[in-house]
C-alpha cells in the first residue's frame, strides 16, 4: 500500500467566525458581554493537532482502519461542528447532539465507512473516493472528511436548519474543494451532479432508493444503513460491477449499526 496522505494540521481559515447578529436595542454592553458568551471556548487546546492526532491514535489502538482516512479526520476539526458546550467531547468515540433531534456520528463508525468505500474497486485504482453523494449532511461534519478524500462532494440534508449550519461550519474551513450543500430529500439523490463514483447515506432506511443505485456510476461503491430482515439495521454495501460491458450489482451485509431514520419530504 502506498504511503497515506497527510493534510494540514489545522484547516480554519484566518477569518473570525460570524456567530450571531446582536440585537441592536440592547445596550452595548450588554451586547458585549452576551457576544463573549457565544465565542467558543478557547485554550483548551481543541486548536491543537495533537488532541486529533490523540483521537486517531485512540481509533488505531481499537481497530483498523484506513490511514488515509485517518490522515482526514486527524485535519478536520470535530469540535467546530459542535455546540460550544460540547466541544470538550468532541474528540471522544461518542455521537453527540447537533440539533433538530439529530446527531453527529462516532468517530469510529465515519472511519469504518469511508475505509469500506476507500476499499471498493475504483476507488482502490483512483486512490480517492472520485465524486462522491452523501445523503444526511446533518452538521457537515462528514462532508469535511469526505471533502479531503474526494474529487468532488454533493450533500444533502432534508431539514433546512441544519443545511443552513453546515454551510456556516464549513464556511469556517480552508477546504481544498467546497462541498456542494443541497437542501432537499435525499431518496431521490441529485442525478445532476452523479453519475457518483462514491454513495454514503448517514441516515438509515427500509430498503436502498432506487435512485441511489441508478446514480452510481460504473465500479462505484454504496454504503448505507439499511433494514436486514432479523438483523435489525446493518450497513450494507453495494458495488456497481461491470464486466464484458454488462452491468451487475453485488450486495454485501456488514455489522449491525444504529442510525438516526432516512425520511422523506423536507423540513
Ligand atoms: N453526516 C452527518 C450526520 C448527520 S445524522 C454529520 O457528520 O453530522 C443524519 C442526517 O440525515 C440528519 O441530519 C437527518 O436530518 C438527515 N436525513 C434523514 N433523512 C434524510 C433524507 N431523506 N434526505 C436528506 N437528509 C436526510
Amino acid at each position: 500500500m502506498s504511503a497515506p496522505k497527510r493534510f494540514p494540521a489545522s484547516l480554519k481559515t484566518a477569518a473570525a467566525p460570524q456567530r450571531e447578529v446582536l440585537m441592536p436595542q440592547r445596550h452595548l454592553r450588554q451586547a458585549t458581554a452576551d457576544a463573549a458568551k457565544l465565542a467558543r471556548p478557547s485554550g483548551t487546546g481543541l486548536d491543537s493537532g495533537a488532541v486529533r492526532e490523540r483521537m486517531v491514535a485512540r481509533l488505531r489502538a481499537e481497530g483498523t482502519f484506513n490511514e488515509t482516512v485517518l490522515a482526514a479526520m486527524a485535519a478536520v476539526p470535530r469540535h467546530e461542528f459542535v455546540d460550544s458546550a460540547l466541544a470538550a467531547q468532541a474528540y471522544e468515540d461518542t455521537a453527540l447532539p447537533i440539533g433538530h433531534g439529530q446527531t453527529i456520528s462516532k468517530p469510529s463508525v465515519v472511519a469504518h465507512m469511508l475505509g469500506l468505500l476507500m476499499a471498493g474497486s475504483g476507488a482502490r485504482q483512483r486512490g480517492t473516493l472520485g465524486r462522491v453523494l452523501e445523503i444526511g449532511t446533518g452538521c457537515g461534519y462528514q462532508a469535511a472528511v469526505i471533502a479531503l478524500l474526494a474529487r468532488q462532494v454533493t450533500s444533502i440534508e432534508r431539514v433546512q436548519g441544519l443545511h443552513d449550519k453546515a454551510r456556516q461550519n464549513l464556511q469556517r474551513l480552508a477546504l481544498p474543494r467546497a462541498p456542494r450543500l443541497i437542501w432537499g430529500d435525499g431518496r431521490i439523490g441529485h442525478a445532476a451532479s452523479g453519475p457518483f463514483d462514491s454513495i454514503i447515506a448517514a441516515a438509515g432506511g427500509e430498503d436502498i432508493p432506487p435512485a441511489w443505485t441508478e446514480q452510481l456510476a460504473p465500479g462505484g461503491r454504496l454504503i448505507a444503513p439499511t433494514a436486514a430482515s432479523g438483523r435489525g439495521q446493518v450497513l450494507v454495501v453495494l458495488d456497481h460491477l461491470v464486466d464484458g460491458g454488462v452491468s451487475r450489482w453485488v450486495r454485501s451485509e456488514h455489522e449491525a449499526v444504529l442510525f438516526v431514520p432516512l425520511k422523506s419530504g423536507v423540513l
